[in-house]
């Protein structure tokens, strides 16, 4: 049966390999020596028949079943299948570029695949395949530690490996300013541009920070475009969405749409314990001999659900302690050597914070949403912090609307209910509220 096969083919191809390409195949038929899967997307279909064709034919044939061919079918959308380019002499430069320097552990063998995070994994595997450009830039979205930066050092360390003449170029939105402010101030603007226009693949991480910044957004726009026109790829990190993120001129939102947009979820626990397994392992060969209880990891997972640079710390301190104190990990030990952490993560989103973060997103004063003024602008992301007190505190409606300058809770109510019947209709609102809610629950 395809159950066992797919046991097998854990053996065979590794537990990393098998969730990232085998898992999300179903087998749909399997008939006249053809065996039928379908693919949720046409890359992991494609990427499946050229690496794992055989070791798939071979298993399934050791359970017996008569199979001579395996073939994909995409349940998503299809797209044309990639062919290998031949590689364009690109011209040969010696200086070195002015990049960020990659953290060697963040490739995609390092990469924990899981259900929030399938496919930005998946995309960003396309763009470190290389080839010709399908989509540009890709632009990969997501709140702290949830993995953009690793995915991004991960397509440059591959692609570098693939293709060691490739000119790859990594650094941060703030790097790239400051590159830019430098090159302006020694009147080297001319190199600058020259520079970050011959690269062969750009990336920037978090480039929600030049938001705001006018030259270097002009700069930003012209370098994009200048490659795009290139056909260079681009990927693009930010802590939100294009259309999400203020004081980013409309041409470059718009720019930043045009490829793939594609969104890390915040983790849920079988990623977050699949995460502590690889970290455990790890760990459990350089601090030879430390044992770990069973239901320490399931416990962290549980527990510490902000981030996973969170969660790594969290594990590299127990094993650092254990391996002091020469004792082995139970869940006292992860209690009192991680009661900070455990305490932080635990930590309950107060009224307070969701007033402040929503005053911070439209634009109005903090007083102002405590305060008694009724003008629109003002009074419906009042209505809005009070819907998110509601939806996301324990607060009752007269607990809320004592922290709404002593509002009566039949108000609150009343808001609460304003913004419920807005939702059906009001896609920016709805938008909004996405971005909201991601940013204060992290
Ligand atoms: P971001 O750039 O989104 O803020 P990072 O890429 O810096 O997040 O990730 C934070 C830390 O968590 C890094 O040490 C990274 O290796 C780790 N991490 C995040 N997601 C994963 C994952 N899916 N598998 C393994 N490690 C991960
Ligand atoms: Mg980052």
């Amino acid at each position: 049966t395809w159950g066992q096969v797919r046991e097998k083919l854990v053996a065979r191809l590794g537990r990393h390999n098998y969730t990232s390409w085998i898992e999300p195949l179903k087998l749909s038929t399997l008939a006249e020596g053809v065996a039928q899967f379908e693919a949720p997307s046409s890359f992991i279909g494609n990427w499946v028949s050229r690496n794992y064709t055989d070791q798939i034919l071979n298993e399934l044939r050791a359970s017996g079943a008569e199979v001579s061919r395996v073939e994909f079918t995409v349940t998503g959308f299809a797209q044309p299948e990639p062919k290998k380019a031949a590689k364009p002499a690109a011209p040969k430069r010696e200086e070195a570029l002015p990049g960020a320097p990659l953290d060697s552990r963040f490739t995609f063998d390092t990469f924990v695949v899981g259900k929030p995070n399938e496919l930005a994994h998946a995309a960003a595997r396309r763009v470190a395949e290389g080839g010709p450009v399908t989509f540009n830039p890709l632009f990969l979205y997501g709140g702290v530690g949830l993995g953009k930066t690793h995915l991004m050092h991960a397509i440059a360390h591959e692609l570098t490996a693939r293709s060691p003449e490739l000119r790859v170029l990594y650094l941060s939105a703030e790097q790239f300013m400051y590159r830019f402010v430098q090159a302006l101030r020694e009147k080297q603007i001319m190199d600058f541009k020259e520079i970050f226009r011959s690269v062969d693949v750009l990336m920037v991480d978090d480039v929600q920070f030049i938001a705001g910044k006018d030259s270097t957004q002009e700069e930003f726009f012209h370098t994009f475009n200048a490659l795009v026109d290139q056909n260079k790829q681009i990927v693009i990190s930010a802590d939100r969405a294009p259309g999400e993120i203020k004081d980013l001129e409309e041409r470059i939102k718009s720019r930043l749409q045009c490829g793939l947009v594609v969104d890390l979820h915040p983790t849920d626990y079988e990623l977050r314990l699949g995460i502590l397994q690889t970290k455990a392992e790890g760990y459990r060969s350089q601090y030879r001999g430390l044992q770990i209880a069973s239901g320490v990891l399931e416990f962290l997972a549980h527990r510490i659900t902000t981030n996973v640079r969170v969660l790594e710390g969290a594990l590299t301190r127990l094993f650092a302690f254990a391996s002091l104190v020469g004792r082995e990990i139970t869940l006292e030990l992860a209690q009192d050597c991680l009661a900070d952490i455990l305490r932080a993560s635990d930590r309950k989103l107060t009224v307070e914070e969701i007033q402040r973060k929503v005053a911070e997103h439209y634009n109005i004063r903090l007083s102002d949403m405590i305060g008694p003024k009724r003008l629109r602008n003002i009074a419906r992301p009042r209505q809005v912090a009070m819907y998110l007190a509601k939806h996301l505190t324990s607060r009752s409606l007269p607990e809320i609307g004592r922290r709404f300058g002593g509002r009566d809770h039949t108000t609150i109510m009343h808001g609460v209910k304003k913004i419920e019947e807005l939702i059906m209709t009001d896609s920016q609102l709805n938008d909004d509220l996405q971005l909201l809610k991601r940013l204060l629950q992290g």
